[in-house]
């Protein structure tokens, strides 16, 4: 823990009694095999207990509805709740860390007041950034929009649209300019996901699910009101947006993965025996291996450490995030790994699993395929180490190809 910490006790114990009162024990029993529909349900209604006890955004200024809460308080806030083991978020973090915090910071009055409000309300945002064409290399994409009076005309596919079946809204990436350089021509507008020419086509994920779509729009108005920024500056709003997405959210995820994960683990091999019926806990092998996991979980709670002093002592995320998203995703997949191989045949037998639960549905195999998505969200994990090598090691930055 770092020092600061220490003084907010009084606070933790309140934000520690508020999740014991609050988190239904069964949640997880509740959500299994859930349809999209089941968890969607399930998931407005968690938002709605969060937002009676203040939670639901507490890094948002209490003007619009967020808790105000200052960085050591969220920090707390992102601790109790993964030690409640408490249901993530999920529906709503393109609303709460991606789209309110990019129209926070670029958005007019006018269009604080008519956004923001709905979202502490329950609006579900996506994210329509990624193509098939544009990942990594955001600033190639595609999708574009012509200015038609006061509308733009939309046209063009986004892919990996996380939560758009359940979307109202879209913060969304379109070309304006073809001819400028391109990450001059980019314009960042907010896409309501009724609109004529929508279509959402779900993808099946490896784990069985839906979490993400292809989304795709075909002259597609968008009103110039709804445009967020200046016309062709919509990669400074974006830029803003991937920072927000960084910080924060990475801390509760790691949080949860060394109170839970590796806790989760421990618990489990006192369980299991191996084929020929020896208890795991007396297996070498498997002692060694819950060992090294944990003795990294304790190098992640490290690494966490000196994020939130960084971000404290100056006010804003640095490359660190990067180093814990990079080091935080390959020992979930590890953790998973070894967890899926020490339940032996046991794991091959994954009853129906949570949507969009993350890693933490409880089946070790099924979180272990899922693990993989951690290394590609986000910001792949090359790219991860590109940020380090460039900006926190000094080395030469990759040639930029116009
Ligand atoms: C669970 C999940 C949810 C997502 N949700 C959303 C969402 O809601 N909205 C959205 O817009 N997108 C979303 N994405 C998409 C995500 O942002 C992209 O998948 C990611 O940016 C990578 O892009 P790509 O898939 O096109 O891979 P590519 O960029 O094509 O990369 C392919 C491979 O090449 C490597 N590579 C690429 N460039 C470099 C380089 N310069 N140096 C070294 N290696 C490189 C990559 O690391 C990767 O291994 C989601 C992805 C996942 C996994």
């Amino acid at each position: 823990m770092i020092d600061e910490l220490r003084d907010l006790e009084p606070f933790r114990d309140e934000v520690r009694s508020w999740f014991g009162r609050h988190v239904p024990a069964d949640w997880r029993e509740q959500q299994a095999g859930a349809s999209p529909e089941q968890f969607a349900e399930f998931h407005r209604w968690w938002g709605s207990v969060l937002r009676e006890g203040g939670y639901f955004a507490p890094h948002w200024p209490e003007r619009w509805g967020g808790g105000g809460y200052s960085l050591l308080e969220q920090v707390v806030i992102a601790e109790e709740l993964a030690r409640a083991d408490a249901p993530r978020n999920v529906l709503y973090q393109v609303s709460l860390y991606n789209a309110g915090p990019s129209i926070l910071h670029s958005g007019t009055e006018e269009q604080k007041q008519r956004f923001l409000p709905p979202i502490i309300d329950g609006t579900v945002w996506c994210q329509g950034f990624s193509e098939p064409n544009a990942g990594s290399d955001l600033a190639s994409l595609e999708t574009r929009a012509v200015r038609d009076g006061e509308d733009y005309i939309v046209t063009g596919q986004k892919v990996w649209t996380s939560m758009a079946l359940e979307a109202d809204w879209c913060i969304l990436l379109a070309r304006t300019d073809s001819n400028a350089p391109k990450r001059k021509g980019i314009t960042f507008l907010l896409m309501d996901m009724h609109s004529p020419g929508v279509e959402i086509r779900p993808i099946k994920q490896a784990t069985g699910q839906f979490e993400f779509c292809e989304t795709f729009m075909s002259e597609v108005r968008v009103p110039v009101e709804n445009r967020l920024g200046s016309e062709n500056d919509g990669w400074g709003v974006t830029n803003s947006t991937l920072a927000s997405e960084r910080g924060v959210v990475v801390l509760e995820l790691a949080e949860r993965l060394m109170r839970n994960g590796v806790g989760e683990l421990i618990r489990s091999i006192g369980t299991w025996t191996s084929e020929s019926g020896v208890p795991l806990v007396s297996d070498t092998c498997a002692r060694e291996l819950v060992a090294e996991r944990y003795a990294e979980a304790a190098v992640l709670r490290q690494l966490v450490n000196t994020m939130i002093a960084n971000i404290v002592g100056r006010g804003g995320v640095g490359n660190e995030a990067s180093i814990v998203k990079l080091y935080y995703s390959e020992l979930l997949q590890r953790l998973m790994n070894d967890a899926a191989t020490l339940q032996g045949m046991e794991a091959q037998i994954v009853r129906p699993p949570l949507m969009s639960a993350g890693w933490e549905s409880g089946e070790w195999l099924y979180d272990f395929i899922n693990s993989y998505s951690w290394t590609i969200g986000g910001g792949t994990n090359e790219i991860m180490r590109n940020i380090i090598g460039e900006r926190a090691l000094g080395l030469p930055r990759e040639p930029e190809v116009l």
